[in-house]
């Protein structure tokens, strides 16, 4: 399956979105777990300090009940006052932060004193610890409001009991002092944050204690606070609430101390309960984002690169489509070679050896070349991998079998491992080259033929004899030459007309042609009506075999010439060869003919005569040295 960029922008964007609210759950999920955390201590904590104040204020009732107990006996209220003491006050009774146990009789004055004998004298008879005794029977254990004792100078609070006559009536109390500088202790043993505070109050509304403390707090009554409100309501409890002595939010934790008259909350400042989480939450928060933004920015990268690259694939498959168009119109035949030179694509250009694309690919192979052009067929190949590019011209099979002229470029571009050959039917160019040349060759025979007779010319003459004449000199062979000139034709001429001349002047020419057949002899129209042999490797007797055979042929044709004393037309053969030496020029050789030729004129005619040249060539020889 594939995306499209945009949903693939948008995926990327959805996970980093869910990625952020999941850890943004997960903070919400830490939040809680620190609220319940704290919220869970502060239970814990609470339930400590009150199991130990009411285990001690048991503790202290215990001893109050104990002295009660005591007076109400005979023999204790006989006893000697150290006798007295050893039974009345056990040994919780002289703990560190009870103060003092006093016993007061109906009308407030102290008649024993755990401190002192006799006992001091305290202004009782008007103190909340007192008069709820005497006015109720009921009071049971009381827990006075705090004051500062007239003893001994503490902050304290009393604890009391009521004693009873035996016939119910209301016969003082006794009474436990206990400082608050023992809760104050207590209470601030546990470790607190900042903003916290533990606090403990009478059912009254009264504070007692707290930590931390500030001036003037103990005392205070905050019974008609919304907080102090919720702690009666239930025997424990939590709730979140601004508080009534400073105003700060906090949690609060409460619980009522056993069955005494008295309530401790623990209360955690909200912000504090945060504040840890806050510094972690923070952090996360930071760091993750960083990574959402990174994500972000990545993907957003990342769709921009792709979309590059999707923009360049597309031109690259519109540019390879455009050139694949160019192809499969274009005229000419553009073939796609793998590195191993197997056809991977063939233009319709392929028409040109009458083969379709697919057959052209089948079918393709280096036996398609012409069997002579096969050589120069390979060598663009290796040319094209070495300097990228070649070409080279030569002739494909068609269909039909016959062979077509292929113009070729062969291409290579740098880190292609494959080939591009551009291949072009030549075959009217080809053909008009062809002309051309048979023009020129055509030329170049009628530049070196005699137009009346056909044979070759002076001109030519002259160079096949030099070049014999080399030959002869490179290979220590021998060449001959026949001078023929036609006899009395100067009378034929004017007896018969020019035109008549020139039929026997061509006639004759036939006749030395047949009679030179041997490759390497060349026979020439030498001027006028002189002809001229040159007879390759042979010496003076075959040339002059030759030169009869001619001479015997032109009488033979017998053409009348009435100005003959023969009557027919002759010829006369001057006949001379050589075999020349590295140095030598063929102009004795020349004139050694034109001499022999000269003889047989002298001779009377229509005959053969021959000449040495050696002599011309020593002297020759000679001259130069
Ligand atoms: P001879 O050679 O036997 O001594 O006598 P001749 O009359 O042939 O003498 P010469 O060789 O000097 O004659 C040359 C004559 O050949 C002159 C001219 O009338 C004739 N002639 C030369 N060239 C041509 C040609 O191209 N055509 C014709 N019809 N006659 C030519
Ligand atoms: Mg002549
Ligand atoms: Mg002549």
């Amino acid at each position: 399956m594939k995306l499209s960029l945009r949903w693939q922008a948008a995926l990327m964007v959805l996970l980093t979105l869910g990625f952020c609210g999941l850890s943004g759950l997960m903070l919400w999920e830490m939040r809680r777990e620190a609220w319940n955390n704290n919220i869970r201590s502060s239970h814990n904590l609470l339930a400590a300090i009150s199991q130990d104040v009411n285990r001690n204020l048991e503790i202290y009732s215990l001893s109050l009940q104990a002295v009660a107990d005591g007076l109400d006996r005979a023999d204790v209220r006989a006893a000697s006052p150290e006798i007295q003491d050893l039974i009345l006050y056990d040994r919780a009774a002289t703990a560190q932060y009870l103060d003092s146990i006093l016993v007061l009789d109906e009308s407030g004055k102290v008649i024993l004193d755990s401190k002192s004998r006799p006992p001091r004298s305290v202004q009782a008879a008007d103190r909340d610890y007192f008069t709820v005794h005497r006015d109720r029977a009921d009071a049971g254990l009381y827990v006075s409001l705090p004051f500062r004792s007239s003893l001994s100078g503490n902050e304290i609070i009393g604890v009391s009991l009521r004693r009873d006559h035996p016939d119910g009536s209301f016969a003082g109390i006794v009474l436990g002092t206990i400082r608050l500088a023992y809760f104050q202790e207590l209470f601030s043993r546990l470790k607190l944050g900042p903003g916290d505070a533990v606090n403990m109050f009478r059912t009254d509304g009264t504070l007692l204690v707290r930590v931390p403390s500030g001036p003037d707090q103990v005392g205070r009554n905050i019974a008609g606070a919304e907080t102090f409100r919720r702690f009666t309501a239930a025997t424990s409890g939590e709730f979140v609430a601004k508080s009534a002595i400073d105003g700060v939010e906090r949690a609060y934790v409460f619980e009522h101390v056993g069955q005494l008259p008295l309530i401790v909350d623990v209360a955690l400042s909200v912000r504090g309960i945060y504040a840890g989480w806050q510094n972690k939450a923070v952090v996360l928060a930071a760091v993750l984002l960083l990574l959402c933004a990174a994500a972000v920015g990545l993907s957003m990268l990342l769709t921009q690169e792709l979309r590059r690259r999707q923009a360049a694939e597309l031109a690259a498959r519109r540019s390879g489509e455009q050139y694949r168009l160019l192809a499969d119109n274009a005229t000419d035949l553009i073939m796609r070679f793998d590195a191993g030179r197997v056809p991977r694509y063939v233009s319709p250009g392929s028409r040109t050896l009458g083969l379709s694309p697919e057959e052209l690919r089948e079918v393709w192979s280096s036996d398609l070349v012409h069997p002579e052009d096969r050589e120069s067929a390979e060598a663009p190949w290796h040319a094209a991998q070495e300097e990228g590019r070649s070409e080279a011209t030569y002739r494909l099979r068609h269909r039909d079998g016959h062979y077509v002229w292929m113009e070729a470029r062969y291409s290579r571009l740098p880190g292609d491992s494959g080939f591009t050959v551009v291949a072009r039917d030549v075959g009217k160019r080809k053909a008009v080259e062809i002309a051309l040349q048979e023009a020129n060759e055509e030329l170049a025979r009628l530049a070196s033929t005699d137009a009346l007779t056909g044979l070759f010319n002076r001109r030519a003459f002259d160079d096949m004899l030099r070049r014999e004449w080399r030959r002869a000199i490179r290979e220590g062979g021998s060449v001959a030459l026949l001078m023929i000139d036609a006899d009395h034709f100067k009378a034929y001429n004017d007896h018969y007309g020019h035109q008549g001349g020139d039929a026997v002047l061509s006639a004759i020419a036939n006749s030395i042609a047949q009679s030179v057949r041997r490759p390497g002899d060349t026979a020439a129209r030498y001027g006028g009506e002189e002809f001229a042999v040159i007879l390759s490797n042979t010496d003076t007797a075959g040339a002059r075999d030759v030169a009869e055979r001619i001479r015997q042929v032109v009488e033979g044709l017998a053409l009348p010439h009435a100005m003959h004393p023969a009557r027919v037309v002759t010829v006369s053969i001057g006949v001379s060869s050589a075999r020349p030496q590295r140095g030598q020029e063929p102009a004795p050789l020349l004139a050694a003919a034109d001499a022999a030729l000269y003889d047989a004129k002298a001779a009377g005619r229509d005959t053969v005569r021959q000449r040495g040249v050696e002599a011309a060539l020593d002297l020759d020889r000679h001259r130069e040295g």
